[in-house]
């Protein structure tokens, strides 16, 4: 995989670079070479992209397809589009395999607790409220079909509310990959939000290097220090999860925008950020959220059930060591291997 990067010619190539704002967040699109009609063109392209798939899974948009499935308070099916259904699918995929770690059915909790479209609360969830809302929520409840031409998606109680705000950026970078993949693109990053897809190396012929922050609490996202470079080759998908950038605090306590759907309360767990190295960046986007809301310990064992995935984190040890760890498989991806 790395004899690519090593390769490298000498002389810096051109770049393309497009960036904006989209989904409440930012993106980024390198290219090395050359795109048909040149940076306006890629700039249109990418940004027709990231509207429609907003405008399919966005629950901040009351108008977006997720939005209106949620709205339908019924048990039959939707029609939906195939990007709705190929999210909702992967959404379900990796739910399972984490025992439910990861829940995209989890939209009542993550409301209630102030981490969605509704305000933050003025006083902590009750026990009452919070059984209420884990009412609403379960994987097992939502069903998506495939057909030959239609896709459907469709709830076993009224109330289940679907959010995939933790798929979304990653599905948006595959999808803009998808985009330069077609254009006959060999080598570029697509970055929406800090969740990456990369391909070949960077315009000195390297891999593509991305930062691993370190997770000091910083809302407003100034504080760059770098944990760790991640070198990515080849095409993989990365993201990082944290709960440093989306908390808040009431009573000394912190509450970070991780759920843990079993508990219904914010998943209290030793990892302070997770990066996650997939084949696409959907997936390693829900695998970083269910890292954060598993802890390192279970973390550890889905791991040794899941081979597509690599990871990175960082951790408090018992004793309350700041601490980081990789998987055997992400060393590569490390610059100073054999750590
Ligand atoms: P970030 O990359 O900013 O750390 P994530 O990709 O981890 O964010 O997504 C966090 C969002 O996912 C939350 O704001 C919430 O909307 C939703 N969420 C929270 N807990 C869970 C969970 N256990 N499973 C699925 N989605 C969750
Ligand atoms: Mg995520």
């Amino acid at each position: 995989l790395l004899a690519g990067c090593n390769e490298a010619t000498t002389a810096t190539r051109a770049e393309l670079k497009v960036s904006g704002p989209t989904m409440g967040t930012h993106y980024a699109v390198k290219v090395v070479g050359d795109y048909p009609g040149g940076e306006p063109q890629l700039q249109h392209d990418v940004e027709q992209i990231l509207q429609r798939i907003d405008h399919q899974l966005s629950t901040y948009k009351p108008d977006s397809e997720l939005s209106r499935f949620n709205q339908h308070k019924a048990t039959t099916p939707v029609t939906i589009s195939q990007d709705l259904a190929d999210v909702l699918i992967e959404g379900l995929r990796v739910g399972k395999m984490t025992g439910g770690a990861m829940d995209i059915t989890v939209g009542p909790l993550v409301n209630l607790w102030g981490f969605g479209p509704d305000k933050r609360p003025t006083k902590i969830p009750s026990d009452a409220e919070i059984a209420a809302a884990r009412a609403k929520t379960g994987l097992d409840k939502l069903h998506v079909e495939i057909g030959s031409e239609t896709a459907t998606v469709r709830k076993d109680i009224p109330d289940l509310y679907v959010d995939l705000s933790t798929l979304g950026e990653g599905f948006a970078a595959d999808k803009i990959a998808d985009l330069l993949d077609g254009r006959g693109i060999k080598n570029y990053m697509v970055e929406i939000g800090g969740e990456v897809m990369a391909k070949g190396v960077n315009p000195k012929g390297e891999c593509w290097r991305i930062g691993i922050n370190k997770p000091t609490d910083d809302p407003a996202g100034l504080n760059q220090e770098l944990e760790e470079i991640a070198h990515l080759c080849g095409k993989v998908g990365l993201a990082t999860s944290g709960n440093y950038r989306n908390f808040y605090e009431k009573g000394g306590k912190k509450y970070g925008h991780t759920i843990n759907p079993i508990t219904g309360y914010p998943a209290e767990q030793d990892i302070l950020s997770a990066t996650i190295i997939a084949p696409d960046c959907t997936t390693a986007d829900g695998y970083a959220t269910s890292f954060m809301a598993l802890g390192s310990e279970k973390a550890r064992e889905l791991k040794k059930r899941v081979p597509e995935i690599e990871y990175f984190i960082i951790y408090t040890d018992s004793v309350g060591n700041y601490k980081t760890e990789h998987s055997e498989g992400f060393t590569q991806y490390l610059a100073n291997k054999g750590r």
